[in-house]
């Protein structure tokens, strides 16, 4: 066969950056000598994964990398998150993510409760308890977060959050367009708001960590709230069996929520202190079976919102060495690259293009040979939309669909 055969498609979470006062970025002060023979096999170019000056959501980004038309699809992260810590949503689903807090006379005191850990009992009694005007799924995910799905007929995404995002007074929920279900769903909000403050109040957990010192788990703040959108399957777009290795519910809940088979990671946390080797190894296996991968790596961006440039700098280098134990031959493209900029100087997304390779069967190797923002504006690939980056891949695997005669 003259073209490659599979793709693995890294995601290096928020790895891009801008100059610092050095006028260097992590990307091109980290020793990468992985990434850079890559990059003297392959063919870099620079990426807008969204639009120019847009900075993207990692949900966004990823959708759109994936192929899918994100202005379209896209209505919030709720739906996302639900699918990624395992709820089985359906399209139509009006879902949430959440945080337990702590609220004190109306007024948001802390955002994430004291840093709780452990919400499961705490959850077990919102689900034994509540009772709303709809059905609902509720879902305790990572240390203080959590999901809320609501199901049924006359529900709608076009409200409010109840989420302050800072200390301060507390949200109630509003309609934010002039119909029944926004009326509808906002009261339904309110009323789960209600009724969780009365099952936290006086819940063991909360009078034990009163006791202890420490802040009580006693609402629950909503925000991301989003419709579950129809997505057409990755594999009926693009004839590819795909898979998803990552560790963040966001990533993992894309990936399952576009057919993909989910991988998960023993010790894939998602921050700085990954396993990543653990990840090399399932993407080595994953491959053999499917003939997309897509491998999510958060920790690069973690460094970016923490404005920690050392971090983020070894971060990369821990990573660039992890996956030189990748066993890829010239069948399999292999795609680097970053979902968005998250620079150490702002701590935030920045809508500043990625850079990215490509390399295996097939592609025109350009006269690049390190991989950094600042070398990848100079490759053969120029400068693209993310929305581009799969038909590019598809043509190469010998799919790509002829337009004329
Ligand atoms: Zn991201
Ligand atoms: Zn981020």
């Amino acid at each position: 066969m003259c073209v490659a055969k599979k793709i693995l498609f890294v995601v290096l979470d928020g790895a891009a950056d801008r100059p610092t006062v050095a006028a260097t970025t992590p990307l091109k002060a980290a020793t990468t000598p992985f990434f850079d023979r890559l990059a003297q096999d392959g063919i870099l170019g620079i990426m807008d994964v969204i639009a120019p000056g847009t900075p993207p959501g990692s949900d966004t980004a990823h959708l759109s990398l994936l192929g899918y038309p994100v202005n379209k699809v896209y209505t919030g992260r709720g739906p996302f998150e639900a699918a990624g810590v395992g709820i089985k949503v359906r399209p139509g689903d009006i879902a949430f993510r959440g945080n337990f807090a702590t609220v004190k006379d109306g007024i948001v005191v802390d955002r994430r409760a004291g840093r709780i850990d452990d919400t499961k009992s705490l959850s077990d009694a919102i689900r034994e308890q509540l009772d709303l005007d709809c059905e609902f799924l509720f879902k305790e995910s990572a240390g203080h977060r959590a999901v809320l799905v609501l199901r049924g007929e006359g529900l709608s995404p076009k409200i409010t959050q109840t989420d302050p995002k800072h200390v301060g007074p507390f949200l109630y929920s509003k309609p934010i367009a002039k119909d029944a279900s926004a009326r509808r769903t906002a009261k339904i909000v309110n009323d789960f708001t209600r009724q969780v403050s009365l099952i936290l109040g006086n819940h063991p957990v909360n009078v034990e960590r009163s006791r202890s010192n420490l802040l009580p788990a006693n609402a629950v703040l909503l925000r991301g709230v989003g419709s579950v959108p129809h997505l057409v399957p990755f594999e009926k777009r693009t004839g590819l069996k795909a898979a998803v290795i990552a560790a963040t519910a966001l990533v993992i809940g894309i990936g399952k929520l576009t057919g993909m088979t989910y991988v998960p990671t023993k010790g894939a946390t998602g921050h700085i202190d990954s396993n990543i080797d653990e990840k090399v190894k399932n993407v080595n296996e994953a491959l053999k079976r499917h003939t997309f991968v897509l491998l999510n790596i958060k920790g690069a961006d973690e460094a970016g919102h923490d404005g920690d440039f050392n971090a983020k700098t070894h971060f990369l280098e821990r990573v660039d060495r992890a996956l030189s134990n990748l066993e890829i031959d010239d069948e399999t493209l292999v795609v680097i690259t970053a979902d968005h900029t998250t620079p150490i100087s702002l701590k935030e997304h920045s809508g500043d293009p990625v850079p990215f390779l490509i390399r295996g069967k097939g592609v025109r190797a350009d006269q690049t040979s390190v991989f950094n923002e600042y070398i990848a504006a100079t490759g053969g690939m120029d400068r693209i939309y993310g929305r581009d980056i799969m038909p590019v891949l598809t043509d190469l695997l010998g799919k790509g669909v002829k337009f004329g005669a």
